[in-house]
């Protein structure tokens, strides 16, 4: 985990999703065998048509950065 660093997000985001399914936090997740896509925790998932951040469970690698089609997403020094 990249504990000096973290994920932060501006307005520009359209919703689409890309971040969601490239965060390899959430592909671990998903790949449990009690996996509930409604009820799951992940790093990253679209709510309101907006990305939203689980800082609980982002380990702040920043492959969600690179994938992001209107770079809404950086990531920063803390
Ligand atoms: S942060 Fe970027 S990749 Fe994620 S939903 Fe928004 S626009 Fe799409
Ligand atoms: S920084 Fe990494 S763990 Fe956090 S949401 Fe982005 S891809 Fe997922």
């Amino acid at each position: 985990m990249a504990k000096d660093k973290k994920l932060v997000q501006s307005g520009k985001c359209n919703g689409c999703g890309i971040c969601v399914t490239v965060c390899p936090t959430n592909t671990k997740m998903s790949k449990a065998e009690d996996f509930d896509i409604d009820n799951a925790k992940l790093a990253i998932h679209v709510s309101n048509g907006v990305a939203a951040v689980d800082y609980g469970v982002c380990i702040a690698c920043g492959i969600c950065t690179k994938n992001c089609p209107v770079s809404s997403l950086a990531m920063v020094q803390i």
